[in-house]
């Protein structure tokens, strides 16, 4: 895998990164074991946060030894200086290092984040410390929302910006990469496989390696995935014509309205499963009738508890209408049961 510069952050990175998400899948020892044999895949770029449940730890003992040869992003939820201060020195000892390479502020997506990191007792001025102190080497974001990106972005702060891009979400780029390119910022790109959605890691990987001043950050939960992402940067090609077409159908198919599985959504106060409501979206295309119902029915059997507050669409990044979706979504699950026979 080739290297670059990450931007004007200073470090050096593999073109794909390994997304520390689903390590929390794994066993302690199987996790590590993962993060080890992708050091020896050639990965150098390894990525995860303080929210991701155990992935640090994980992380941290499969990177024993072969810390110096990797850089390693972590991120935090926190805007105040103390809970900040609390998160890195929790990242530093899980992820047994002294330093973290890129530390990033987790979903800079709410308005008056920003103001509230930069205030006197807020995140930033305790990074910034830290930065001098040696325990951070540059200072990122990552981010759901366009307009808070930008934002963060034209601070002039930051020396990253980690927001969803593939060939559903390509408008990414102009909305906010564009921006951060223009400024020497380091371009992280999350989901790359839509969260999942996508199926096709040829297409993802190809539509981005068209824009190598992005570096995405695949989740990886097996040997077998992080062997198929290194193949498919060691024996790259263009896009074909019948990747563009493919591209296409699969944009054409999902749409706009489609669930990113953020989960910004949770928790609704009436118990109504949101994101397993919403994947019906995806999986009816899937698996087999007898299996969707298996996934679905008891996320299904939650919707009728929806008092259509609307709390869940306000915090929803992607501005997804989402009591009417999950209303549209319930009418199609009755359809489809209907249809085969399992009503
Ligand atoms: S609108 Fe419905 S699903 Fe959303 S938070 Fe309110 S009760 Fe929950
Ligand atoms: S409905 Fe919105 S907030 Fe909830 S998981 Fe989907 S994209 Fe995220």
């Amino acid at each position: 895998m080739q290297q670059r510069r990450l931007g004007n952050t200073g470090l050096t990175v593999t073109e794909v990164g390994f997304g520390g998400i689903p390590l929390t899948r794994l066993g302690l020892e199987e996790g590590a074991e993962l993060v080890r044999q992708a050091v020896g895949l050639g990965f150098r770029y390894f990525d995860t946060a303080n929210l991701y449940g155990d992935s640090e730890v994980k992380m941290g003992l499969g990177l024993m030894g072969l810390r110096e040869q990797v850089a390693l992003a972590t991120k935090t939820r926190a805007r105040d200086g103390d809970t900040a201060a609390r998160h890195l020195e929790k990242s530093l000892q899980d992820l047994r290092t002294d330093w973290i390479d890129l530390y990033q502020l987790h979903n800079l997506s709410e308005a008056g984040g920003l103001e509230r990191v930069l205030a006197p007792d807020g995140a930033w001025p305790m990074l910034e410390r830290a930065r001098e102190q040696g325990m951070i080497r540059a200072l990122g974001f990552s981010s759901h929302n366009p307009d808070q990106a930008r934002a963060a972005i034209n601070s002039g702060l930051f020396a990253s910006v980690q927001f969803a891009f593939n060939f559903v979400e390509h408008d990414s780029y102009q909305r906010v990469f564009s921006a951060g390119l223009a400024r020497g910022m380091g371009l992280i790109a999350m989901k790359p496989l839509g969260g999942g959605l996508l199926q096709r890691a040829d297409l993802c990987f190809r539509f981005l390696q068209a824009h190598p001043e992005v570096v995405p950050i695949p989740g990886i939960q097996s040997l077998a995935e992080a062997q198929e992402i290194r193949d498919l940067y060691e024996n790259r090609r263009p896009l074909s014509q019948q990747d563009q077409q493919d591209m296409r159908a699969i944009r054409a198919e999902l749409g706009e309205r489609f669930c990113h599985r953020c989960e910004y959504c949770l928790p609704c106060e009436q118990g109504v499963a949101i994101p397993n409501v919403m994947l019906f979206q995806t999986q009816q295309r899937r698996f087999s009738p007898e299996m969707i119902k298996n996934i679905s029915s008891r996320a299904m059997a939650t919707v009728e508890n929806c008092i259509e507050c609307g709390q869940c669409a306000e915090r929803c990044p992607y501005d997804l209408p989402i009591p009417q979706m999950m209303r549209e979504l319930y009418q199609q699950y009755e359809q489809f049961l209907a249809q085969h026979g399992l009503s």
